[in-house]
């Protein structure tokens, strides 16, 4: 694609890696047949090519962003679909990275929007917040439903129920947002965990490795089960884990936002903490199990390419970042203590199979544990996640939602496997809109059951897999 910046522009080190980006596009194409935005919406400017172009007028004319350049940038998933099936190798990620920056930069959006997304930033990277959060929008489910029961019942008037809450707020797509967020909540909140705090767990047996495991922010606090699953399988095979101090959220959810500043003030105090371990008792891996986290910490490199002060120790940061199942297909785990005969179909989430590229491993793993792994039609298609866009787009999400659940019931799964901590609550929610219950656990939690650990919560709630444990069978 021809570009047209000039030479003072491109001494702009972000604009000049933007320009590089535009001039290997060839406009083919090829990605809008992937892209679930353009599947959905059939504009050209909800596609990547179209985006594409917006971005790079956009840049090219150095002009604060126009509505419609936000309106089609803010319909973007980030899902990087477009970036697996490019034949050009165009990256999409830095592009619309930069481009989101930009936008926060230079755009004043309505306040409705400017509210929710602050008060998001303010809340979701910081786990205690989000736990008071979550208590309150708990508490605010259950008075919206008896407020429901009485209208239902005649005894709250409606046309008062609609001029409380109503019209103004839902023009202006509050209401919508508030309700999406409220939606997400989980039933009931899990109790803090014990391995909620900066400690070193010793390897059984002799150790074989050390790594740090990402605590991350909102995933503890909705599922603590997660990390605590991923600790007993690494321990149980050797490897010490070191859950270290001062690391607090990666950046990753801000840093989708365009909020360039504060997300590179969260990736610089995590590369800190695990600097500090690296530089210490030495670490082989830093294990992700969330994976929208990982894409975010493999790309620390990029992301501080130009800060004299971190650039080199982000770039250390990023080479050992590893998702879990890449960390852990690199060892002889132990053998499975129970025989499993369930159908797993997989979800890979976006983050893992587009924006990290791992498509293979934890599919092998779960088969060598002894499921029936299917993998369902339109795998490549997003669920309507991605970090806070089920908050902010939520009827685009919903749709894509309720196609991912259609594609994933058409394998007729026991269960379903994935790696991602926002397709768990976005999939289950949707499940449970249906009033149905295919239990979605996370593939650590599944290897760590089949190798000696606990029941997963999701199968013990669909009464799965409670026969009890056999005779091992082959090394995973
Ligand atoms: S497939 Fe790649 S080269 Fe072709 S239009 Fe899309 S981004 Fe550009
Ligand atoms: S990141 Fe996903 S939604 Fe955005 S343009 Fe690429 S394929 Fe489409």
């Amino acid at each position: 694609m021809q570009t047209n910046f000039t030479a003072e522009q491109l001494a702009d080190p972000k604009l000049a890696s933007s320009e590089k980006i535009l001039r290997s596009c060839v406009h083919c194409g090829f990605c809008t047949a992937t892209c679930p935005t353009y599947q959905l919406l059939g504009d050209e400017l909800d596609s990547p090519r179209g985006r594409i172009y917006l971005m790079k007028e956009m840049f090219e004319t150095g002009q604060p962003a126009t509505q419609e350049v936000v309106k089609h940038v803010d319909r973007c998933l980030s899902c990087l679909s477009c970036m697996t099936t490019c034949p050009s190798g165009v990256n999409y990620m830095h592009l619309v990275d930069h481009a989101r920056a930009h936008i926060e930069e230079t755009y004043r959006r309505p306040w409705q929007d400017r509210l929710i997304r602050a008060v998001l930033a303010r809340v979701l990277p910081y786990p205690n917040r989000f736990r008071l959060a979550l208590a309150g929008a708990f508490l605010a489910n259950k008075a919206l439903r008896i407020a429901s029961l009485l209208t239902w019942k005649g005894r709250v008037p409606v046309a008062l129920t609609r001029r409380t809450l109503g019209p103004v707020s839902e023009k202006v797509g509050l209401m919508k947002r508030t309700r999406a967020m409220l939606a997400l909540a989980p039933e009931r909140l899990p109790t803090r965990s014990p391995i909620d705090q900066p400690a070193v767990h010793a390897a059984q047996g002799a150790r074989k490795g050390r790594v740090a495991i990402l605590q991350g922010c909102a995933q503890p606090v909705l599922q603590p089960s997660i990390n605590e699953a991923a600790l007993r399988l690494l321990t149980r095979n050797g490897i010490e884990v070191v859950f270290a101090a001062g690391e607090g959220c990666c950046g990753s959810l801000v840093h989708h936002m365009g909020r360039e500043h504060q997300s590179l003030v969260q990736a610089r105090q995590a590369i800190d903490a695990w600097i500090k371990e690296m530089d210490g008792a030495g670490l082989d891996a830093i294990v992700i199990t969330a994976s929208g986290c990982g894409t975010t910490i493999k790309d620390y490199g990029f992301m501080l390419r130009d800060d004299p002060a971190y650039a080199d120790k982000a770039r250390r940061v990023s080479a050992i970042a590893k998702d879990i199942t890449e960390y852990v297909t690199g060892l002889a785990l132990d053998a499975p203590v129970r025989q499993v005969d369930l159908v797993a179909a997989y979800h890979s989430a976006c983050s893992m199979q587009h924006g990290q590229q791992i498509k293979d491993q934890p599919k092998a793993l779960l088969k060598a544990a002894g499921f029936t792994v299917k993998e369902p039609p339109e795998g490549h298609l997003c669920c309507g996640s991605a970090g806070i866009y089920n908050i902010m787009q939520p009827e685009i999400a919903g749709r894509l939602r309720d196609r991912k659940i259609d594609n994933l019931e058409k394998v007729r799964p026991d269960l379903i496997a994935t790696g991602n901590i926002g397709c768990i609550t976005q999939i289950a929610k949707g499940f449970a809109e249906r009033e149905r219950s295919i239990p979605i656990v996370h593939t650590v939690e599944l290897l760590d059951w089949v190798t000696g650990g606990p029941l997963p919560q999701a199968l013990a709630e669909a009464r799965l897999g409670e026969s009890p444990a056999t005779a091992p069978q082959a090394t995973v």
